[in-house]
């Protein structure tokens, strides 16, 4: 049975992966934060809380990174963790530095020092390229235009770096936006699903939303795991774009989701806030993952509808079924 070590465990993609390689027969071990809450709740919403050996670490601590490497001896590791929120890396962006960008140093340096033959996957981003305007693939320049995309851009070259420089088994996933019932509430995809729920239940009356011109290439986080995993199977280890190769508007979420919803016409409740407005923002981000496709063999397999369907009706369900919001 093989060892796997996920930083970022109580994450969207952190819990599907989780799923994923119980579901291959792994032993999993990941790590979550102290919190003053109960950090759990994606754990427990699919039922697999006691299948995972949880270990506490924080990226801002060498010791207890290092420390959750020899506890769980991995064999592969998968990094996760990050400040993930773009929006908040311009309030906080030393904060994202340290957390999204040195964080993956602590770590490969610990790999290095402690399990130096393990498999070790970055969680690398599509807000890499900025508004870099072309095919964005593995060979596009990357422009970053948010402190979470210069953040991911060291994290990305350092992991580099320590394939080169000391043959870590170090792969970068760029992975493009990637949703599901279980995405933070701040993203624009859930903050539509979770409001136009709580609108259709008589719970809130208004959703304010920035920037709905912006486009993103939308995936389901639930493929996107898969070529995680994938990535790690090969031979020698190396970058891959994941995306779906369609990018559609904020706006567009926003009309399907409101008709899946049953809510008419959008322009009713939605209001413009400037304060949800980023310093920059990037316009249109697609991908190319024509590489993953020809040399692991992954293809995105849910829809955009088919996604939007699943977000609105999931948290449509849930307010059903709760009367308290978390
Ligand atoms: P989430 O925000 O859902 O999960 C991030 C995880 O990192 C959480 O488990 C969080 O813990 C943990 N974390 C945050 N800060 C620290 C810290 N200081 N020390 C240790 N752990 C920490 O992100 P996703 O699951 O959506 O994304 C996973 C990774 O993929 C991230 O690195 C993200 O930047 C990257 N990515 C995501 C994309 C997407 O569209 N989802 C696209 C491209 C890249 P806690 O639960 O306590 O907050
Ligand atoms: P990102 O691509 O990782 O930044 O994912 P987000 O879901 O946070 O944002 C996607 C796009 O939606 C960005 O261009 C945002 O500016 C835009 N957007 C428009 N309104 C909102 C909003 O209310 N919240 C968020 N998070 N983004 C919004």
């Amino acid at each position: 049975m093989k060892n796997a070590l996920i930083f970022g465990l109580t994450g969207q993609d952190g819990t599907y992966l989780a799923k994923f390689l119980l579901d291959k027969g792994y032993n999993v071990s990941g790590t979550f934060r102290r919190t003053s809450h109960k950090c759990f709740e994606r754990l427990e919403e699919i039922s697999i809380f006691d299948k995972v050996t949880t270990i506490k670490a924080d990226l801002a601590d060498y010791g207890s990174i290092q420390s959750a490497i020899k506890k769980s001896m991995p064999d592969e590791i998968y990094n996760l963790a990050a400040q993930s929120f773009v929006g908040a890396s311009f309030q906080q962006p030393i904060l994202t530095s340290d957390i999204t960008g040195l964080g993956v140093l602590r770590i490969l340096e610990a790999v290095k020092e402690n399990t130096p033959d393990a498999k070790f996957y970055q969680a690398s981003s599509s807000e890499m390229y900025g508004n870099y305007i072309g095919i964005k693939n593995e060979e596009s320049p990357f422009i970053p235009r948010s402190p979470y995309g210069v953040a991911k851009v060291f994290a990305h070259n350092i992991s580099n770096h320590y394939r080169e420089a000391y043959n870590i088994f170090a792969c970068c996933g760029i992975l493009f936006n990637h949703e599901s019932p279980l995405r933070g509430l701040e993203f624009v995809t859930r903050k539509i699903s979770w409001t136009l729920a709580e609108i259709k239940l008589g719970k809130q009356k208004k959703l304010k939303l920035g920037n709905i011109y912006a486009k993103r290439d939308w995936g389901f986080a639930g493929d996107y795991v898969e070529a995680m995993w994938m990535m790690l199977q090969q031979k020698n280890p190396d970058d891959y774009v994941i995306a779906t190769g369609e990018s559609h508007s904020v706006e567009e979420f926003l009309t399907l989701a409101t008709d899946y919803a049953g809510l008419g016409d959008w322009h009713d409740f939605v209001e413009i806030d400037q304060s949800v407005m980023r310093p920059t923002d990037i316009e249109d981000l697609v991908g190319d993952a024509s590489k993953a496709k020809e040399k692991i063999g992954w293809k995105s397999k849910t829809s955009f509808k088919e996604l939007v369907k699943k977000m609105v009706e999931h948290d449509i369900e849930y307010h059903k079924s709760h009367s308290l919001s978390f």
